[in-house]
């Protein structure tokens, strides 16, 4: 798994921004199931990535949550059985509690840390900021952004077109047709969608695999592949790539 994670630069992908969700997507599956299977050398490598996120979130001010709950849940996962001697067992434990200590110090910057005469972006009109809000891919983020300012959480709340772009985004017309009723407002008809057939997994990039060479590889990048004329390949989810180290 270490090979895999070096071969594929994880840590170092996890600044690249089409990259980050899927990567987040991966440690969120090996801290919540699978630190019991992992071998000492293989929660280095984890560390490793979990180093990078909080990093990133520390010095862009961005997904200070996401960092957050991943370390939490590597901090929690390691008092149950895990692999490895007691020394470094402590060793990881005590890193996983300095990254928690610099993710929880963290407060992200608001409206009121502006200075007086700059325009931030709640100055920008309640269209242009609807419009911004459409952009977001997942209710998650969204539930997010209306957390952070009441002028947020008022459009996120009113507007009923924001989740109506959401579910049709997510889910085909057939499986909106059978769960929205005119009583039902579209953010309640996203999350019974959303319990009923779950979310599409979106990423800007992902891993791929080569039907010829099982070469595994970022798709943006592509692969030198050893068959000389370009060799089909099909996506790996998180999960399937999770599975794929695990049974390694
Ligand atoms: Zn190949």
């Amino acid at each position: 798994m270490s090979e895999a994670f070096h071969r594929l630069d994880l840590a170092r992908a996890v600044s690249d921004v089409r990259r980050f969700n899927y990567i987040c997507k991966i440690v969120q599956i090996l801290v919540e199931e699978k630190i019991q299977n992992l071998s000492a050398t293989a929660r280095k490598a984890l560390l490793t990535i979990l180093n990078a996120i909080v990093l990133r979130s520390a010095v862009e001010d961005v997904h200070v949550t996401t960092a957050r709950e991943l370390v939490q849940q590597f901090s929690e996962a390691l008092e149950g059985h895990v692999c490895g001697s007691p020394s470094i067992i402590s060793a990881h434990k005590i890193a996983a509690g300095n990254l928690l200590d610099m993710v929880s110090d963290r407060q992200p910057r608001t409206e009121a840390d502006a200075e007086e005469n700059c325009v931030t972006f709640l100055d920008l009109p309640r269209e242009i900021l609807s419009m911004i809000l459409r952009k977001i891919s997942d209710h998650r983020s969204l539930l997010e952004v209306a957390a952070a300012h009441d002028t947020l959480q008022a459009i996120v709340d009113r507007e009923n077109s924001l989740w109506q772009s959401l579910c049709q985004f997510h889910f085909q017309p057939y499986q909106i047709e059978q769960k929205k009723t005119p009583e039902k407002t579209w953010r309640q008809t996203f999350f019974d969608l959303k319990r009923h057939f779950g979310i599409r997994e979106v990423y800007a990039d992902l891993i791929h695999i080569c039907c010829h060479c099982k070469c595994l590889f970022w798709k943006q990048l592509g692969h030198p592949c050893v068959r000389e004329e370009t060799a089909p390949s099909v996506r790996v989810t998180p999960r399937q790539f999770v599975d794929m180290l695990i049974y390694l």
